[in-house]
C-alpha cells in the first residue's frame, strides 16, 4: 500500500513536469526562420490516431489529446497555418515525415533510428513507463520477480528493446492496442501489460477496468518532443521556440486535463448493500415475529386471567364461586387444624328475598345482591378472608386467625350495618336484612369440611327460625353426644 502510494505520487511529479517558461522576449525568430515560415505557407502534421489521452482523433476525424491541445497553444505563437494530415495509424505517421507528406510530429519519443531522419525539440512531456496487474497481483518492484511470465506490450513501445536486454527470460507478447493487451490481463491470459502509465490509465477508465491496477513503475520513462523533418532544420529551431513560449500554467492546465489519473479503489458496494438488506430484513422479521408473539402472548396471558376470573368467580357479585370455595375451604381447614387457628364460616342468607323479587322485581333484586356484595367486601377485606356466593342469595366468609370473640363482633355488627343500609336501584328503595349462621372455632383434627358446612347451615337455620335479622354463633361438635355447643350465649 505504502509503495502504491509512493508510486503514484512519483508518477505525478514526473507527468507535472513542464518545459521551463521563458521570458517572451528571449524567443524571437530569426530572419532566416520568418523567411521560410514564409515560404511555407502551412505547416502540416501527423499524430498517432489512437494514443489517447497523448493524441488521437475524434469521431469527426478532428484531433484530440495533450497534443492537439499543445498544437493549438503553438498556433497562437506560430505565424503560420497549420493543417492535420490523417493518418491510419502510427507506423504511417511516422512514414509520413519520413516522406515529407508530413512536417512535424508533435509527440515523438527520440530514438537512435529515428533521429535518422527527424529532429527532435528538448522533452517537453515525461511519460512514465508502468506495469499493469489485476488488483490481486502484488506491488513489482521490477521485472526480474516475474520474469518468464507471459507480459503484454503494446507493439512499438519504445522501450522493449531496454526490457529484453535487462530480462532476456521475461516473455513479452506485442499487442496493437492496449485495450485488447488489457483485456487479456484481466482474463489471466497476460500477468501483466507494459506501456506508458497515461494511455494505461486512460483506457482503464474508458472501459471501467476496475479490477486493474498499476502495479509498478517501470525503468524507460518516454521523453516526448516534437519531431520534425531533418531536411528542414529551422522548422526544428521554430518549433523549440514556440514551445519555450508556452505558458507554464497552460501547460500544467493540459497535463491536468489529461494525466488526471483517478486511482479510486472502487469497493464493490452489491456484496455490502446485499448484506445490509439481508441482516435488515431478518431484523424486521424478527422484530415482526416478536412482536406478534408478544401480542400473541398478551392475549394469551389475559385470554387465561379472564378464563381464570370466569372460573373462580360469580358473574353477578365478582364473589369467589362455589366450585372455588369448595376446593379452598378444605386447604383453610387443614392449615387451622394444623396451625390451631380459629376458622370462621359464616353463612349470611338475605331475609325474605324471594319478597323482595316479587314486590320489586328481579332487577331489583339482582342489584341488591350486588349491593350486598359490596358491602361484604368492604366490611371482610383482610387477605385472610374470602367471600363467596353460595347460591341464590345464600353467601358464605371464610376467615382464618380471627378469635371467636372478635369475630362475633364483627358479624353482629354487619347484621346491623345491612338492616341500616338502604338497597336503592331505579328510583327504588328497600331495606332487607340479613341472618348469619356461623362457625368459629380452632377446629378440631377429626373435623372435617362436611360437618363444617352442616353445622353452619345449621346455626343459620336456627337464626331464621329465631325471627331473622341476627347471627347464630356455634362451636365445634361435643363428638361423644353429638351435641353442637352453641356460643352465642
Ligand atoms: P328466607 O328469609 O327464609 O331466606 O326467605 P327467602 O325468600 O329469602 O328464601 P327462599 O329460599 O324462599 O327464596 C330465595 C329467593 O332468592 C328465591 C329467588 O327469587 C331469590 N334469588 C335467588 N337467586 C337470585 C338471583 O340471582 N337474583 C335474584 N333477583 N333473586 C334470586
Ligand atoms: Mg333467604
Ligand atoms: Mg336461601
Amino acid at each position: 500500500m505504502l509503495n502504491c502510494c509512493r508510486l503514484i505520487f512519483s508518477i505525478f511529479l514526473v507527468v507535472s513536469a513542464a518545459v521551463k517558461s521563458q521570458p517572451q522576449d528571449a524567443v524571437l525568430f530569426t530572419a532566416d526562420e520568418i523567411a521560410y515560415l514564409q515560404q511555407k505557407q502551412q505547416l502540416r502534421y501527423c499524430v498517432d490516431p489512437n494514443w489517447l489521452p497523448f493524441e488521437g482523433l475524434d469521431e469527426k476525424q478532428q484531433h484530440i489529446g495533450m497534443s492537439a491541445d499543445y498544437v493549438s497553444l503553438l498556433k497562437h505563437v506560430l505565424p503560420i497555418k497549420t493543417e492535420l494530415v490523417l493518418t491510419k495509424d502510427w507506423t504511417e505517421s511516422v512514414l509520413f515525415v519520413q516522406q515529407h507528406l508530413c512536417d512535424f510530429l508533435p509527440l515523438a519519443m527520440r530514438t537512435p533510428s529515428r533521429e535518422k531522419f527527424l529532429l527532435f525539440t528538448e522533452p517537453y512531456l515525461t511519460i512514465p513507463s508502468v506495469i499493469a496487474t489485476t488488483s490481486d497481483k502484488p506491488y513489482i518492484e521490477n521485472l526480474q520477480s516475474i520474469a518468464q511470465m507471459p507480459v503484454g506490450i503494446r507493439r512499438g513501445f519504445g522501450y522493449v528493446e531496454l526490457y529484453q536486454q535487462q530480462y532476456p527470460k521475461l516473455h513479452i507478447i506485442p499487442y496493437d492496442s492496449y485495450e485488447e493487451g488489457l483485456l487479456h490481463v484481466q482474463t489471466g491470459m497476460l500477468y501483466g501489460f507494459l506501456g506508458n502509465m497515461g494511455s494505461i490509465s486512460f483506457i482503464l477508465q474508458q472501459n471501467k477496468m476496475t479490477n486493474i491496477k498499476i502495479s509498478g513503475r517501470m525503468p524507460g520513462d518516454s521523453l516526448m518532443s516534437i519531431a520534425s523533418r531533418i531536411d528542414e532544420p529551422l522548422l526544428s529551431s521554430i518549433l523549440q521556440k514556440a514551445l519555450l513560449r508556452i505558458d507554464k500554467n497552460e501547460q500544467q492546465k493540459i497535463n491536468n486535463q489529461w494525466l488526471k489519473v483517478q486511482f479510486e479503489h472502487k469497493v464493490d458496494y452489491r456484496l455490502w448493500w446485499l448484506l445490509v438488506s439481508v441482516v435488515l430484513a431478518l431484523t424486521i422479521l424478527g422484530s415482526w415475529f416478536y412482536l406478534k408473539t408478544s401480542a400473541l402472548n398478551r392475549a394469551l396471558r389475559a385470554a387465561n386471567a379472564e378464563l381464570e376470573q370466569l372460573s373462580q368467580h360469580d358473574p353477578l357479585t365478582g364473589l369467589y364461586n362455589r366450585q372455588y370455595f369448595e376446593s379452598k375451604l378444605q386447604q383453610a381447614l387443614a392449615l387451622c387444624q394444623r396451625q390451631q387457628l380459629p376458622l370462621t364460616l359464616a353463612m349470611m342468607d338475605l331475609d325474605h328475598f324471594k319478597q323482595v323479587n316479587d314486590e320489586c322485581g328481579h332487577l331489583f333484586g339482582d342489584q341488591c345482591l350486588r349491593h350486598f356484595a359490596a358491602l361484604c367486601q368492604q366490611n371482610f377485606q383482610r387477605p385472610q378472608d374470602m367471600l363467596v356466593r353460595y347460591g341464590g342469595e345464600e353467601f358464605i366468609l371464610i376467615s382464618v386467625g380471627t378469635p371467636s370473640s372478635d369475630m362475633k363482633k364483627l358479624l353482629e355488627a354487619f347484621v346491623g350495618k345491612v338492616a341500616a343500609e338502604g338497597m336503592e336501584w331505579s328510583e327504588q328503595q328497600r331495606f332487607c336484612t340479613i341472618s348469619i349462621g356461623a362457625y368459629c372455632q380452632v377446629p378440631p383434627p377429626d373435623f372435617n369440611a362436611k360437618q363444617l358446612l352442616q353445622l353452619a347451615d345449621e346455626a343459620l337455620y336456627f337464626a331464621k327460625n329465631n325471627g331473622r335479622d341476627q347471627l347464630h354463633l356455634v362451636g365445634s361438635p361435643v363428638v361423644q353426644s353429638g351435641d353442637v355447643p352453641d356460643v352465642n350465649t
